[in-house]
């Protein structure tokens, strides 16, 4: 089903793009994503699975650099663009359209940096490579650190005596990096290189961390088990083990001095990403619940000529407006103007991700019996939604962050804000 967009201003080359990505989410996602979810998280990730041709597909198309500036190789999306485009893959498939951007984690981020070398050594294949043989992934969270590593603002945040899984010490020219991060390190089973956050200066607690941007074939390196969870189970996830492995400074980015101020920045993207994918799965959910309400027959009419079915069709649409809406602002501010609008992006993220899983509920509800079994989808996307209040930050630990950054920041003054 064609899902009307209501933002009038939409150009030709947006509504291409649109069209282009639901074309790609229909015919690939869906049924990669079906294939996927049936496989144990071993077969998800073996030789033979349908991952790795819909990534070769997906990097063919562009998906993997969408951000990535046209004259560094990348698509050169627009932040509105690139909503439109990650909600089409959202209503594909939240779990797969993870796996995309967490691919292109290392490359984007070598790209903001302005740093040639790193520029040249990540952006630019990642951007030419066509067959899914490069992926990144995100190393943030720790087995003892979940919430803890984006508690910024949290007074425990900058306390000294806590003690991460994962260190990085200085060792002349180099770093060596020792310990662990969680099995919640997405596309982590399959990445060939890292974005790794990791303790740096112990002395400054959480806050004493730094970003690396790292190749995975190091000596010292190595991966966990896929791990087997309840929904988004397209998207593999594993541990990162580091033993000894030693790393150049030229490879260090970001250090304590600057890590708060870019972590934030960070999940004011990532958030905004997420509740774009969300904005697709809870239109994924109208769209199968408002399809099934036109054909299924109770009461000797279709269940849409019931009154009560139109109001709880109507609740779900409202949702999908509101979702889209608002991670629109989100991404409109945080990708067009500096230093960004973290508060925006967490709202957006925790708004839209409750809203997919209503959503998903709902759908469930209308489909009766058929929307507990695995014949149909709205199974699949009430497990998928779950997992959306927890990932990338839960929703709890947002909400208090983004409370915290309102508290300093409300109201701003229009006349200090620059555009990028
Ligand atoms: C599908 C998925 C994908 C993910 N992908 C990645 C990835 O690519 N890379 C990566 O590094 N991580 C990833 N994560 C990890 C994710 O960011 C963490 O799961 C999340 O930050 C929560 O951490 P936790 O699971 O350890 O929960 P915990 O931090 O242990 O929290 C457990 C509960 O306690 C509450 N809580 C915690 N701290 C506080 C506090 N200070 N005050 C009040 N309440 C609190 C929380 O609200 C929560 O309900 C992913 C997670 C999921 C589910």
């Amino acid at each position: 089903m064609d899902y009307f967009d209501a933002n009038l201003d939409l150009t030709d080359e947006d509504i291409a793009l649109k069209e282009a990505a639901n074309k790609f989410a229909k015919e690939v996602m869906r049924p990669t994503a079906k294939a996927l979810d049936e496989l144990t998280p071993e077969g998800v990730i073996a030789d033979g699975s349908p991952l790795w041709p819909f990534l070769k597909k997906a990097y063919e198309l562009g998906y993997h650099k969408m951000l990535i500036p046209a004259q560094l190789g990348g698509m050169g999306l627009t932040p509105l663009q690139a909503n439109i485009v990650m909600e089409e893959l959202g209503w594909g498939s939240f779990g797969l359209a993870v796996q995309l951007a967490v691919c292109s984690f290392v490359p984007n981020t070598a790209a903001f940096t302005g740093n040639e070398k790193l520029i040249e050594e990540f952006t630019v294949p990642f951007c030419e490579c066509t067959d899914g043989s490069l992926r990144s992934c995100w190393g943030g969270t720790e087995p003892d650190h979940g919430s803890d590593n984006i508690g910024l603002g949290e007074a425990f945040f900058t306390e000294p005596g806590i003690r991460t899984n994962c260190l990085a010490k200085r060792d002349g020219d180099d770093w060596v990096i020792n310990g662990q991060k969680a099995a919640w390190v997405s596309g982590g089973t399959i990445a060939t290189h890292c974005q790794l956050h990791v303790q740096t200066d112990p002395s400054m607690g959480l806050a004493g961390f730094s970003i690396f941007l790292i190749p995975l074939d190091l000596p010292g390196v190595s991966k966990g088990k896929p791990l087997n969870k309840i929904g988004q189970r397209d998207l593999n996830q594993g541990e990162l083990f580091f033993e000894d492995v030693r790393v150049a400074d030229a490879y260090r980015i970001i250090g304590p001095d600057t890590y708060s101020t870019m972590e934030e920045g960070t999940l004011a993207l990532a958030n905004a990403w997420m509740a774009s994918w969300a904005t697709g799965l809870a239109r994924a959910a109208f769209d199968e619940a408002f399809a099934y309400c036109k054909e299924r027959v109770q009461g000797g009419r279709p269940l849409a000529e019931h009154y009560s079915i139109k109001q709880r069709i109507f609740e779900m649409f409202a949702r999908v407006e509101t979702c889209r809406s608002l991670t629109r602002m989100a991404i409109n501010l945080n990708m067009n103007i500096a230093p960004g609008f973290p508060e925006y992006s967490m709202a957006a993220k925790t708004v839209a991700t409750k809203l997919c899983l209503e959503n998903a509920s709902d759908a469930i509800q209308l489909f009766g019996g058929n929307g507990l079994s695995k014949e149909y989808l709205p199974e699949k996307l009430f497990r998928d939604a779950r997992a959306t209040l927890i990932e990338d930050g839960n929703n709890e630990i947002l909400a208090r962050h983004g409370g915290h950054t309102l508290f300093q920041t409300y109201p701003r003054p229009r006349s200090t804000i620059p555009r990028i």
